[in-house]
């Protein structure tokens, strides 16, 4: 393997979005301020990671977005609110986006070049907008053709120098890679499928992963690094209750055994900004 980058979408648990965000907001619960277990193991391990946050959430946790960025840290964009792009107006996606921005910069003191979109969401034509508004790179790629919210992102002339990094003019796409068995792509660098492997099974998939592959993409949330109570909604059916709960203790120590495996076969990582660099984009 040759690079890594550990990203994060630094949003609220109620921002999933399977769950009523005001009522779960209202709880009280919050999983943002457990992150500093995470941080710790970032130093632990040698890792900057790529942070994108929820704008909404920015002047809540301005000490934590001044904290990451203290150690090295990127931040970047995840939207205002964490609504789906899918079928919002241009104009709206713009005023939100600037507004998101211009939060996360103010209360972290840090410049956001960066953005991804809830749930993957991009579109091409969001994908402009982003480039006219100034931001160099988007992370919000991914093939995985069974989930219904995931479309692929189309990216019809951007070069690709490098596996799972796609270029046109300021504009740098990085893919959110899946490994491909039989007919499915199996999304093993983040999410639910991270917390459900054991380790031994992901440490065989990664494998095969290697064997195609010289980058990689971990994406993460703040609450799968801690395993705080969650007061999920009663009605909230057994499926999404399991894909919102499984494998988030002990997670932290899984993903450090990850990143190990990951830098012994040989893979740098670095953030996103610092990925731009490196390659003379920035
Ligand atoms: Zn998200």
């Amino acid at each position: 393997m040759k690079k890594a980058w550990l990203t994060v979408d630094l949003e609220e648990w109620y921002h999933l979005d399977y769950l009523d965000k005001a009522v779960c907001r209202d709880t009280g619960v919050r999983t943002v301020p457990q992150i500093f277990d995470f941080l710790k193991l970032l130093d632990e391990v040698g890792v900057k990671a790529t942070f994108f946050c929820v704008g909404e959430i920015a002047d809540e946790y301005a000490d934590i977005l001044r904290e990451i960025v203290r150690r090295g840290h990127a931040l970047a964009c995840h939207g205002w609110d964490h609504s789906l792009l899918t079928n919002k107006p241009e104009e709206v996606f713009i005023a939100e986006t600037l507004r998101a921005r211009e939060a996360i910069e103010a209360a972290s003191g840090a410049s956001v070049t960066g953005y991804r979109a809830a749930c993957f969401t991009m579109d091409r034509e969001k994908l402009e907008a982003l480039r006219r508004l100034g931001f160099n790179y988007d992370s919000s790629r991914i093939r995985f053709t069974q989930h219904p919210l995931y479309r692929n992102l189309d990216l019809e002339g951007f070069e690709s120098p490098d596996d799972l990094v796609y270029v046109r003019e300021e504009l740098t796409e990085y893919e959110i890679p899946t490994l491909d068995i039989l007919k499915w792509s199996i999304p093993i660098s983040g999410g639910g499928y991270l917390r459900l492997f054991p380790f031994w099974l992901l440490r065989l998939l990664l494998a095969a992963y290697a064997k195609k592959h010289e980058n990689f993409t971990i994406y993460i949330h703040p609450f799968e690094l801690t395993d705080v109570k969650l007061p999920l909604p009663k009605d909230l059916s057994l499926v999404t209750r399991f894909r919102c709960l499984v494998g988030r203790r002990g997670n932290l120590k899984k993903l450090k055994k990850v990143i190990r495996w990951l830098q012994k076969h040989g893979a740098r990582f670095m953030t996103l900004e610092e990925d731009r660099k490196e390659r003379g984009l920035a």
